[in-house]
């Protein structure tokens, strides 16, 4: 096989969590490229519907799947759906996740509660429910979207359950890949740093000094920036990567 086709995906199916906007929709296009038919799995169904329209424009096979990856239920019957429409579940994204700023004496349990619910047991939820029909079927790649947050302490703004979450991420990426790696299902992250999408406050001048100047290549990233490295994890390129955490940051995690 050619190192490229190495990146083919033909053939495989793949389910994206929070598909419709931002970073998972860019990996959505980058898995549908490389020839993976596509679920999109997050809540709002417009959304939903608009990209799988813009994957199905590429000559892709796309579907929505209304999904809210806090519900266990939801996720039962996502993975049924897409089973059903696409067949078994061959790769696997976790990437739908949200923020909350703020100083960790004024957060509330429901917010603590909030974000690890969607970014912390969600992730363990899904990989669960699809992660038993990968392993039963002895092959599967699932690749979490954790975060450089899971790894130091942004600044100026203060997440706490933020910066958990993904650090929580991080280590249960490495301990399923560790307990299915007999099984052929391997589990990698990506830790994106400072993206734009709607989630990130990265045009706010008060953060410039932090969340650009000091990025050692002086930039935020764009989602299409971030997608490539999930490609790579999901496909046979990296057919001997499991437990990996893999950082694009433009270096800000060097320092
Ligand atoms: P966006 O806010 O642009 O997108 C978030 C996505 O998650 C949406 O598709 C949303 O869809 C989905 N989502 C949120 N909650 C749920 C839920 N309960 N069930 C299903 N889907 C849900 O964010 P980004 O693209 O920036 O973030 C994507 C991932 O990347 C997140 O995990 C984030 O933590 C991570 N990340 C982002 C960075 C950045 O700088 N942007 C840096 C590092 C990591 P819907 O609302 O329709 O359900």
């Amino acid at each position: 096989m050619s190192v490229l086709d190495q990146f083919r995906l033909n053939g495989k199916v793949a389910v994206v969590t929070g598909g419709n906007r931002g970073i998972g929709k860019a990996i959505a296009v980058a898995l549908a490229e490389a020839g993976a038919s596509v679920a999109i799995a997050s809540r709002d169904e417009a959304r939903n519907g608009e990209a799988v329209a813009e994957l199905t424009g590429l000559g892709a096979t796309a579907i929505s799947t209304k999904t809210d990856v806090t519900s266990r239920a939801d996720i039962v019957a996502m993975r049924d759906q897409v089973t059903a429409q696409l067949g078994p579940i061959d790769i696997l994204v976790n990437n739908a996740g949200i923020g909350i700023h703020g100083e960790s004496l004024t957060i509330d349990d429901d917010s603590w509660d909030r974000v690890m619910a969607t970014n912390l047991d969600a992730v363990w939820k899904v990989s669960q429910v699809v992660g038993e029909s990968m392993v039963e079927r002895g092959t599967g790649s699932i690749v979490n979207v954790g975060s450089m947050s899971g790894m130091i302490i942004n600044r100026p703004q203060w997440h706490a359950p933020y910066g958990v979450s993904k650090a929580g991420v991080h280590h249960l990426t490495r301990s399923l890949a560790a307990e299915w790696a007999p099984k052929s299902v391997r589990v990698n992250a990506i830790a994106p740093g400072y993206t734009k999408t709607e989630i990130s406050d990265i045009d706010l001048p008060e953060y410039k000094h932090y969340w650009i100047d000091e990025v050692p290549m002086q930039r935020y990233a764009q989602a299409s920036e971030i997608a490539p490295a999930a490609l790579y994890l999901a496909s046979p390129a990296s057919s001997f990567v499991t437990g990996e955490i893999l950082v694009i940051d433009g270096g800000y995690t060097l320092w």
